[in-house]
């Protein structure tokens, strides 16, 4: 018999649900595939870096799939419908019995995996594995069986389910008792565009490994002092492990229960903290399953859409190129577009300053994190702005607005992170560096920074004003 494993946002060998199963009967001839699709990736506004994160990962993943004698095959189409028209021929010409895959949640990703589950049924066994979450959506309910939406009741229910669910890690699979060789190709780049992934985030699994090790180990347990600081290394920086799948959020959990036991007992701690993000990852995908809308672009909920946006596109450039005179937002932004990867605190910070402070429809915000980031996740980074622009379940209500200079004092007091990523406020002293202009006034000198795009106090009561009315029309 032939098992074909199709690998999607799950590159990785070790805790691998479809390709554990797929390598189980030891004497299938056991292949892999991989689908680029450049235009729909453009479509889901996939950043360059991304794509190029995951173009690294498939040559590791080619070698790693060799070792053990198992061929990954590469195809490159258009779009998703593409995709299943070649997958279809492709299982056709290499007599596959099965095909083994892990699910993925978004809309079209869902169609796609209907479609050709129909365009294969009657050759191809397909087996889908729940594999990219702790507990998969839809099993963490009310009493009712509908979907939680508020967070707290939710992590609640989620962790009597998972103190009862198996959530053991997965062996990588063993060598293939073949004599064949598996010869390597290199992969044809994508057609997508170009650009660097850094050197923040080395390749690979063991890579992504080591930092999990690493954190749980010495960072973990000042989480809670530490996660909202962005000059502090306080995070574990493996969300681009996570959203491509080089790592599960099984191995995150089993480490962690390795190096603090009494994680789940000791809920003031940070290992608890840590977990806590963890489950906040799981809420949203399980809130995508349930409201397909949030992977359409609509807010949970409805009034928000009657919200009368600002159409003010230099003030959207100076946001995305971190030139609007506020420097907690200005760093932040240009640490994005430099890295890929952006602090929890900050991506909180410069939401609620595109939504609430220029007015502007979160959507466009959206999608230009999308655009940028390297560990886009439509989920999570759904999930954060309809947080941030008051649109979303469990959200920040409208009227919390954050006021993006006191956000600056509290969470980088000494202005360590601004001074990094906007080097011309490298002279202003440290009590001034969050009102620059304000010092310069006061010194009388000019800086090389723009001023102040918009009034704070002000555009909170344009803002207030708007969200009040657009609620008075619902
Ligand atoms: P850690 O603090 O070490 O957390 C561990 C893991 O938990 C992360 O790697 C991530 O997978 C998950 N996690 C942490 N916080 C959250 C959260 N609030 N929501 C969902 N999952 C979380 N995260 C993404 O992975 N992709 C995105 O596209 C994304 N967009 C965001 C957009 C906005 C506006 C906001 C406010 C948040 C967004 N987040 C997104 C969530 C969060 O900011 C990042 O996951 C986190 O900063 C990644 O850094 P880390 O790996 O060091 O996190």
């Amino acid at each position: 018999t032939t098992h074909l494993v199709w690998f999607r946002n799950d590159l990785r060998m070790t805790d691998n649900r479809a390709l554990h199963a797929a390598c189980e009967d030891p004497q299938a001839r056991v292949m892999a595939v991989f689908i680029a699709t450049p235009e729909q990736w453009k479509q889901h506004e996939m950043a360059p870096r991304q794509a190029a994160f995951i173009y690294q990962h498939l040559q590791t993943l080619q070698h790693s799939l060799a070792e053990r004698r198992i061929p990954l095959h590469y195809h490159q189409c258009d779009d998703f419908v593409d995709s299943v028209n070649w997958l279809k021929a492709f299982c056709a010409s290499e007599k596959v019995d099965a095909l083994f895959y892990n699910k993925q949640y978004e809309i079209n990703e869902r169609l796609r995996d209907d479609a050709l589950e129909k365009a294969v049924s009657s050759d191809v066994l397909c087996h889908a594995f729940d594999d990219s979450l702790l507990l998969p959506p839809g099993s963490v309910t009310t009493g009712e069986g509908s979907m939680y939406k508020v967070y707290t009741p939710f992590r609640r229910a989620f962790l009597d389910r998972l103190t009862e669910s198996d959530s053991r890690s997965l062996p990588a699979p063993k060598a293939r008792n073949t004599q064949n060789d598996v010869s390597l190709h290199r992969l044809t780049p994508f057609d997508f565009p170009q650009q660097s992934v850094g050197e923040d985030f080395p390749v690979g699994e063991e890579a992504a490994r080591d930092r999990l090790r690493t954190f749980c180990r010495e960072t973990v347990q000042d989480y809670l002092g530490q996660r909202d600081l962005p000059a502090e290394d306080g995070t574990s920086l493996l969300s681009p492990y996570l959203a491509i799948g080089v790592l599960s959020p099984r191995q995150c959990f089993n480490r962690l229960r390795t190096e603090c036991p009494d994680v789940l007992e000791r809920r003031d701690g940070g290992a608890f903290g840590w977990l806590n993000e963890l489950i906040w990852r799981e809420f949203y995908r399980h809130l995508l399953v349930a409201w397909p809308k949030l992977c359409k672009h609509q807010p949970f909920i409805e009034w928000t859409d009657n919200v009368s946006w600002r159409h003010a596109p230099q003030d959207l450039q100076a946001w995305k190129e971190g030139k609007t005179g506020y420097p907690i937002v200005d760093a932040a932004m240009r640490q994005l577009n430099d890295t890929g990867w952006m602090h929890n605190r900050l991506r909180m910070i410069v939401a609620s300053f595109l939504v609430k402070d220029l007015l502007i429809d979160w959507r466009e915000g959206e999608r230009y994190f999308m655009s940028q980031l390297l560990d886009g996740d439509l989920a999570a980074n759904n999930g954060g702005w309809q947080w941030a622009a008051s649109t979303g379940t469990d959200a920040a209500p409208y009227f919390r607005i954050f006021n993006p200079t006191t956000q600056g004092e509290r969470f980088d007091t000494a202005g360590r992170f601004i001074k990094t990523w906007v080097p011309e406020l490298s002279h202003v002293p440290e009590k001034a560096i969050h009102q620059p202009h304000r010092w310069a006034e006061k010194q009388q000198c000019v800086l090389d920074y723009p001023a102040p795009v918009i009034d704070h106090s002000l555009a909170r009561k344009e803002t207030l004003a708007a969200f009040e009315s657009a609620k008075r029309r619902n």
